[in-house]
């Protein structure tokens, strides 16, 4: 077990109250990993409104979903105990005091900090317009993945309102336990803002070939059923037999206990590009966090490798380390089907896009802005995609990618 010094091992000074984290996912749990691995010494406390141990949410889409896995916690109890880190679980962070250093939870417990880091992640958005009935489901927790799963198992016909990552997850691993699916979109393909419509159009073909009848340009217009759902329609008065809808339209920033605290919000807590808030000792990182980039702007992202990029950034910066300066490439993946579509640089749904691989199924794309390459994106190639990286961080000519 770690004692818990008044002094960390840098020279900082801390009094006994610590480093506490809210927020129990991966942020908060890269941050307390890589807190011990700089020596820190002193106490660290994770505050989390779940009952699990901090896990992993990529499965939940997929593994979890198809009952491949029921465990994905990211480390065992004992590692925190080992590492004398404390987890106060089932604890919802309600509000926090800036000037008195403290957090407030749900059960009214008062924490004093010396550093505060916010690592709340998301919530899921809904649709308000829709009606309570049982058979509606989000996606983003274990327990609404288990729910999800279970449902399943006695669905037949599934609506997936929404085709970003998690609603194409979705739709695919609902297919493979042999449910109906429509995948229903508002914009011109699944994945559009992300990847362009050139990429998205690729992604509508996988689930096509695989019997997911995909609805684009068109939204929902009204959910109908008694209790349950049993219907649900379209804009165009199309009428969709179903019992299970799967809301997929995004998240938002977990900011509201944050109200009052003086910590700036905006799309997510704003930060400077080490994870510094505008209030003083409080940091944030992970999906909550809008952390500015290299170009000035200040940017939010979604995605799992990042949260350990910026934890080896946060923790040195709150310890009054030297930051390291290393060239991070954004990189992110998807699994649907047996198709890894993965994504590396910074590909905007405005780029050229060069398509140079394309079998009916698998492809390989190349991202051009400025005459320079700026993302890869592949579905099923996962060596090319990762031999680019290189090239990307060189800001290489498209015309050299090509040639
Ligand atoms: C279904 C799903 C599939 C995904 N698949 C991929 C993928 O394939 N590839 C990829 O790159 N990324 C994927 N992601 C994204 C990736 O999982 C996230 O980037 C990552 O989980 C972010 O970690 P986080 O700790 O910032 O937030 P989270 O993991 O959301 O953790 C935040 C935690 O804080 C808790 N919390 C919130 N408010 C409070 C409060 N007031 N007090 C106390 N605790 C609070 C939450 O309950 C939660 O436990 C996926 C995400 C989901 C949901």
């Amino acid at each position: 077990m770690y004692e818990h010094h008044v002094t960390s091992s840098q020279g900082v000074h801390h009094s006994d109250k610590g480093i506490v984290i809210v927020g129990g996912g991966l942020a908060a749990a890269r941050t307390a990993e890589q807190l011990r691995r700089s020596e820190f010494t002193g106490r660290i406390t994770i505050v989390s409104d779940e009952e699990h141990l901090p896990y992993d949410r990529p499965p939940l889409s997929k593994e979890v979903l198809r009952k491949e896995v029921d465990d994905v916690a990211l480390k065992p109890r004992d590692f925190y105990d080992e590492k004398g880190i404390i987890l106060r679980l089932g604890a919802a962070a309600t509000s926090l005091d800036t000037t008195a250093q403290t957090v407030t939870l749900a059960d009214g417990t008062v924490l004093g900090y010396d550093e505060l880091v916010i690592a709340t992640g998301l919530v899921p958005r809904r649709i308000p317009a829709f009606p309570d009935l049982e058979g509606i489901r989000v996606l983003r927790s274990y327990d609404e993945s288990m729910a999800l799963r279970e449902h399943a198992s006695e669905a037949r016909h599934a609506v997936v309102v929404g085709a970003g990552f998690i609603g194409c997850e979705v739709a695919a691993s609902l297919r493979s336990l042999g449910v109906e699916v429509v995948l229903v979109e508002p914009q011109p393909t699944p994945l559009a803002s992300v990847l362009g419509e050139q990429i998205g159009a690729l992604v509508s073909r996988l689930h096509r070939a695989e019997g997911v009848d995909v609805r684009t340009g068109i939204g929902v217009a009204q959910v109908r059923g008694d209790q349950h759902v049993e219907q649900v329609v379209l804009d165009d008065g199309t009428e969709l037999t179903a019992d299970l809808v799967v809301v997929g339209i995004g998240s938002r920033p977990a900011t509201e206990w944050l109200q009052g605290s003086g910590v700036e919000v905006d799309n997510g807590v704003i930060c400077d590009e080490t994870g510094r808030t505008s209030a003083a000792n409080v940091w944030a990182l992970g999906d909550v966090a809008s952390w500015r980039d290299a170009t000035g702007h200040q940017a939010r992202v979604e995605h799992w490798s990042n949260v350990a990029d910026q934890a080896r950034v946060v923790v040195p910066a709150m310890l009054g380390q030297d930051v390291p300066d290393v060239v991070v490439v954004p990189y992110f993946w998807s699994d649907q089907y047996d198709v890894k579509i993965q994504c590396l640089g910074e590909p905007e749904a405005t780029d050229t896009v060069h398509l140079v691989e394309d079998d009916g199924r698998k492809f390989l794309a190349y991202y051009e802005r400025d005459g320079v390459v700026v993302g890869v994106v592949g579905g099923g190639m996962p060596g090319k995609v990762m031999k680019a990286r290189g090239k990307i961080a060189a800001a290489t000519p498209i015309s050299e990618m090509l040639g």
